[in-house]
C-alpha cells in the first residue's frame, strides 16, 4: 500500500467519523428513495439500527413522511441541481422524532429545519440526494413562547387592572366599530351607562381600598349578567359602560333593570361594617340621527343624569 493511499484512507476515516458522530442528521438516498447512508443523529433520534434502514426504501422505514411533498422537493432538488430548505415554520418536522430534550420539555416532537442537497458523481450527473436534518426544537418553542406571551400582552392591553372589564380605550374602539357597522347594516344595537351612586361616601366611610372592593363587585355582576356577545368596559373610575349588539333599546331596558337589581341584592364583606349599594342607569338604543359615537354616549349619558336626578338606584331610556 502506497503512503499517499494510506493518507487517503485516513482522511475517509476520520471524515466518516465526524459525519458518524455530529450532533446533526444525515441521510442519503438514491433516486428510487431507497437509504444508502445515514449517520448516528438519525440512528439515535428514530432508534431504527442501520441495517433496519439500509436499502429499504424511505417511505416504508419512516412512513410518517408526507410522500408526494417529499417526491416532490426531491425532484426540484435533482432536476435543477439546487438545493432546497424547509424550515420548521413551514412543516414543524419532516421526520417524525420525539423531542428529549430537558429544557425544550414542553414539545412533544423534535422541531426540524432541513436541507436537500443534489449528490453528483465524477460526471456531474445527479446520483444521489442527501437530506440534512438540524433540531431546531429550543428555537422554536422559544419563538413560538413568545408569540403567546404577545397575544397575552395584547388582551391585558386592552384591560382594566381593578375590574379586567375593558379598558376605556379599548372600549372605545369597539364602540367606535359598533357605530360605524350601525351605519352600514342598522341592526338595533344598544348602550347602557351607569354610575355607581354616592360612591364618595363609600370612599370616605370605609376607605378606598373598601371602594376598589366594590367596583370589583359591581364587574363581576356585569360579567355574571351580560351575554357572551355584549362588550362591557371601565369607562371612569365608577363609571361603567356595556355594548348590546343587535338588541332593541327596550331588551336593553330589561338588562339594565337587572344589572340594577343584581347589584343592589350584593353585599360587601369589609372589615369594618357591609357595604351595599346602587347604580343609577342610562339606555340609548342607536339612531340614525348620530353623526358621531360621542352623540351616542352624550345621550346614555344624558338618560344616566335622569336617573341620579330622579332618585338614583333607577333605570332611564333616552
Ligand atoms: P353620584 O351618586 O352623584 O354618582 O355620587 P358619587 O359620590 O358617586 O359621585 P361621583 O360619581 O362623582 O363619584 C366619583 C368618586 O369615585 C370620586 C372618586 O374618588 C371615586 N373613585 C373614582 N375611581 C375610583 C377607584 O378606582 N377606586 C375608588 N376607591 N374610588 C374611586
Ligand atoms: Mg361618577
Ligand atoms: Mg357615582
Amino acid at each position: 500500500m502506497s503512503a499517499s493511499r494510506d493518507d487517503n484512507l485516513t482522511e475517509f476515516h476520520w471524515l466518516l467519523e465526524v459525519l458518524q458522530t455530529i450532533d446533526v442528521g444525515m441521510l442519503v438516498v438514491d433516486l428510487e428513495f431507497k437509504v444508502i447512508a445515514w449517520n448516528g443523529f438519525m440512528e439515535n433520534h428514530s432508534g431504527i439500527a442501520p441495517q433496519d434502514a439500509l436499502g429499504r426504501h424511505l417511505f416504508d422505514v419512516f412512513p410518517d413522511i408526507p410522500q408526494d411533498w417529499f417526491e416532490h422537493k426531491s425532484r426540484t432538488v435533482i432536476q435543477l441541481k439546487n438545493r432546497a430548505f424547509t424550515t420548521w415554520e413551514q412543516r414543524p418536522y419532516v421526520f417524525k422524532f420525539k423531542n428529549n430534550r430537558p429544557i425544550t420539555g414542553t414539545s412533544e416532537y423534535m422541531y426540524q429545519n432541513c436541507t436537500f442537497i443534489p449528490v453528483t458523481n465524477t460526471q456531474g450527473e445527479v446520483e444521489n440526494l442527501c437530506v440534512i436534518v438540524y433540531d431546531v426544537t429550543d428555537v422554536a418553542v422559544s419563538k413560538q413562547e413568545l408569540q403567546k406571551a404577545n397575544v397575552q400582552l395584547k388582551e391585558l392591553s386592552r384591560l382594566d387592572r381593578l375590574t379586567e372589564l375593558f379598558n376605556r380605550g379599548y372600549w372605545e374602539e369597539q364602540l367606535s366599530q359598533e357605530f360605524m357597522r350601525q351605519q352600514r347594516s342598522g341592526n338595533a344595537t344598544s348602550l347602557v351607562m351607569f354610575d355607581i351612586d354616592h360612591f364618595k361616601k363609600v370612599n370616605d366611610e370605609h376607605g378606598h381600598p373598601a371602594g376598589d372592593e366594590v367596583i370589583r363587585m359591581v364587574a363581576r355582576v356585569v360579567r355574571e349578567t351580560i351575554r357572551a356577545s355584549d362588550i362591557p368596559g371601565r369607562y371612569g373610575g365608577e363609571e361603567f359602560a356595556v355594548i348590546l349588539p343587535d338588541t332593541q333599546p327596550e331588551d336593553a331596558m330589561q338588562l339594565a333593570e337587572r344589572l340594577r337589581e343584581h347589584v343592589e341584592a350584593q353585599v360587601v364583606k369589609t372589615q369594618g361594617e357591609d357595604i351595599q349599594v346602587t347604580i343609577s342607569l342610562g339606555v340609548s338604543g342607536w339612531n340614525s340621527g348620530f353623526s358621531e359615537y360621542s352623540e351616542w354616549i352624550d345621550s346614555a349619558d344624558q338618560a344616566l343624569y335622569q336617573s341620579k336626578q330622579g332618585g338614583r338606584n333607577l333605570v332611564t331610556l333616552a
